[in-house]
């Protein structure tokens, strides 16, 4: 059984590892930040109460985010393995995690974080380019699509972020090391954490994760 969470700071890389795990290793993709912005571009009531907080940068509360997550891994399609990315993100999300785990029979096996250094970071969000519908991420420089503007895996015109603008960045970077990085610890204390060095190269970030995964199913 895969139940994995995915974490690392922003421009890590999490978001094109994620889409290879489930391309992969066939697992449900539940991207809190997705959610955050399809209900944003729904105009839904969470989404209403999300949007400006996302757009400057800052976390969504964690009440909030953990029922959102709650009903999502309650969901029949995560009862065979799921791909946890951007949750959690606070000592308060991973405790609230560690509880309903269990409850529901779904308790995390693995911690997959890949790291890279903040200047790489901050080159990284200015490029990037998003699709909104399947979540790929490409970059301007670094990791073009075959077609300018056009997402490889699923056709839909790429978009910039709102989010992904030097002052929201900031403001995202200096919370992840607030409240996000503090659950290497938490997880190493498990016994479930892994680490990635994410200036490895895609290919080979991808494969020693595949490795791992296919270990532990
Ligand atoms: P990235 O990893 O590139 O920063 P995400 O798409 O994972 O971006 O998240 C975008 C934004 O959504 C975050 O900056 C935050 O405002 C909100 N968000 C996502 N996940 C969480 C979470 N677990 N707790 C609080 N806020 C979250
Ligand atoms: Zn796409």
């Amino acid at each position: 059984m895969l139940n994995i969470i995915l974490m690392g700071p922003p421009g890590a890389g999490k978001g094109t590892q994620a889409v290879r795990i489930i391309d992969e290793f066939h697992l449900p993709h539940i991207s809190t930040g997705d959610i955050f912005r399809e209900n944003i571009s729904k105009g839904t009531e969470l989404g209403l109460k999300a949007k400006a907080i996302i757009e400057r940068g800052d976390l969504v509360p964690d009440d909030l985010t953990i029922d959102l997550v709650k009903s999502r891994l309650s969901q029949e399609d995560c009862a065979n393995g799921y791909l946890l990315d951007g949750f959690p993100r606070t000592i308060a999300q991973a405790e609230a995690l560690k509880k309903m785990g269990p409850e529901i029979g779904r308790a995390v096996n693995l911690v997959v974080d890949i790291t890279v250094p903040d200047e790489v970071l901050v080159q990284r969000i200015a490029g990037r380019r998003v699709c909104p519908k399947c979540g790929a991420s490409y970059n301007v420089v670094s990791m073009k699509p075959a077609v300018e503007g056009i997402c490889d895996r699923c056709g839909s015109a790429l978009i910039q972020r709102k989010d992904d603008n030097p002052e929201s960045f900031k403001i995202r970077l200096d919370n992840y090391y607030a409240q996000t990085a503090p659950l290497v610890d938490f997880y190493k204390a498990e016994g479930l954490y892994h680490h990635f060095d994410g200036m490895e190269g895609l290919e080979k970030v991808s494969a020693q994760i595949a490795d791992l995964l296919k270990k532990t199913l």
